[in-house]
């Protein structure tokens, strides 16, 4: 009897090792490959420009009044001034003063346009963290061939890459048959609402409907993702939703010395604590789906086995996300307490508190439910909710089968010819969750080199690119027009 059982349990575990052995062969790349292009040549003066738009403050300020206008000023002379054939054979429209809209029509009115987008504005460089930085932040200075300064890596690369990109074929006399917008949004970092949301409010009523929309999100990674020893350029093919939500509190305040059993500044901690020990369940949403999907086959054998049998070891792969807060966003709707404030003198109950709780919603949740449920994990009604005014849903999920898509990959392979690709989640918010109005197949990604020596210098110290790595940038956004070009779709 006993050596039945024995043998029964033993072949269910053979048979179980076999079925996660054969899906893990199975598992098959869904990589494309393409020959690499000609490496076009990139002249120097790319990276002057680059350095020069370094050096203009175009930073974002929570607080109007303390933005610099000459700076933004200034970079419309910069436009004029460095790209001539732009300046003179495009058509470009300013919006709200800052931002910009170019149109390059292309022959062929039959074919759906593309839009390239970027943002001009910088995040601000705190003066403690000044004597930290190798070089000035805003000197546009180039040591060693790093160009070094805010909005090296987010975004002034994209938005310089793109400019040389079309003032070199403008100047190799290249006619191009569809029609190319590029947009530049001035306030990308304090939410786009002057930026991005008006460009996309005046292409709409222009009736453009782009074929695809590319804008910021991910880029190419090195030594970041587990698992992956190749360098891996992550798409962006949605972003999470964004909302914060006030709680408020009032209750009998008085002399510190007879404390009621309850006050404000107590109830509305609890509520916090509440939320942190009821966080939204974790999911495996479609565009995490598909980054399994993608890099999967690509990964060292135990990685492989893991996702190749996600469906069986779904719980597993859930649980390691959760262990970092790098990869956990990806996987929840995640809540993080920003603001908590009550009290003004220490001997002093204060009568009222308040906080503010900020949550970046999974595709699925919508900023109604999310609320709903904060109610429910809160569950006091003294506590006053409040949606703030900012907030949006989660994004549209892009298409990875689209036209699009199949450029974007194709370029990046033909440009980086070592680099493996893969669709991704974007967890922060980009300007290009505006574009979804008017396109539902709106792309995240940019062609810089994120590893683990340079990604914390974004909006931090020492930002800085590389010659090398900013002329790739130029290279694939040529390529990637020739390439939209280049299809009968
Ligand atoms: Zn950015």
């Amino acid at each position: 009897m006993l050596r039945k059982a024995v043998s029964l349990i033993i072949f269910t575990l053979a048979a179980f090792i076999a079925y996660l052995l054969i899906n893990t062969f199975s598992f098959k790349s869904k990589q494309h490959y393409y020959p690499a292009a000609e490496k076009v040549a990139i002249p120097e003066t790319a990276i002057q420009n680059l350095a020069t738009l370094l050096s203009l403050r175009t930073v974002s300020n929570d607080d109007p009044p303390s933005i610099d206008t000459a700076a933004f000023n200034r970079l419309d002379s910069f436009l004029t001034e460095k790209y001539p054939e732009i300046h003179e054979k495009i058509i470009k429209k300013t919006i709200n003063r800052y931002s910009y809209i170019f149109e390059w029509p292309g022959k062929d009115k039959s074919l759906p346009p593309i839009i390239l987008t970027a943002h001009t504005d910088v995040v601000p460089v705190p003066d403690e963290d000044l004597k930290s930085w190798k070089e000035p932040p805003f000197d546009g200075k180039i040591i060693n061939g790093m160009v070094i300064g805010r909005g090296a890596l987010d975004d002034k690369a994209s938005v310089v890459g793109i400019l040389e990109a079309i003032e070199y074929l403008l100047a190799k006399g290249y006619e191009s048959r569809r029609t190319i917008y590029f947009a530049f949004g001035h306030d990308e970092e304090i939410g786009g609402s002057r930026g991005a949301r008006s460009i996309v409010e005046h292409l709409k009523k222009e009736g453009v409907k782009p074929e695809f929309v590319l804008d910021e999100g991910y880029a190419i990674t090195e030594g970041i993702v587990p698992g992956i020893l190749t360098r891996l350029a992550m798409i962006g093919i949605a972003e999470k939703g964004f909302v914060s939500f006030r709680l408020s509190i009032e209750l009998e305040g008085g002399h510190s010395s007879m404390p009621n059993d309850e006050t404000a500044i107590g109830v509305l901690a609890e509520a916090i604590t509440r939320l942190k020990e009821h966080p939204f369940p974790a999911q495996i949403t479609e565009p995490v789906d598909q980054f399994m999907e993608y890099t999967g086959p690509e990964m060292r054998f135990a990685e492989k086995l893991v996702f190749a049998n996600k469906g069986l070891l779904k719980k597993v792969i859930i649980n390691a996300y959760l262990q970092s807060s790098a990869t956990m966003p990806l996987v929840r709707t995640s809540m993080a307490p920003t603001i908590f404030q009550g009290g003004m003198k220490e001997n002093v109950i204060p009568a009222r508190a308040r906080a503010v709780i900020n949550l970046r919603l999974l595709p699925g949740m919508t900023v109604e439910k999310a609320g709903k449920q904060l109610k429910e994990i809160i569950h006091d009604d003294r506590i006053k909710i409040e949606t703030l005014p900012f907030n949006s849903e989660p994004g549209k999920v892009a298409d990875t089968g689209a036209f699009g898509y199949e450029i974007i990959d194709k370029t990046i392979k033909e440009v980086f010819p070592e680099v493996i690709t893969t669709p991704n989640l974007v967890i922060g918010a980009t300007d290009g969750r505006y574009y979804e109005e008017i396109c539902d197949n709106v792309y995240r990604f940019v062609p810089i080199c994120i590893t683990q020596d340079n990604i914390n210098s974004i909006h931090s110290i020492n930002e800085q690119i590389s010659g090398s790595d900013f002329k790739n940038i130029v290279r694939f956004y040529i390529r990637l027009i020739q390439n939209a070009n280049s299809s009968n779709n």
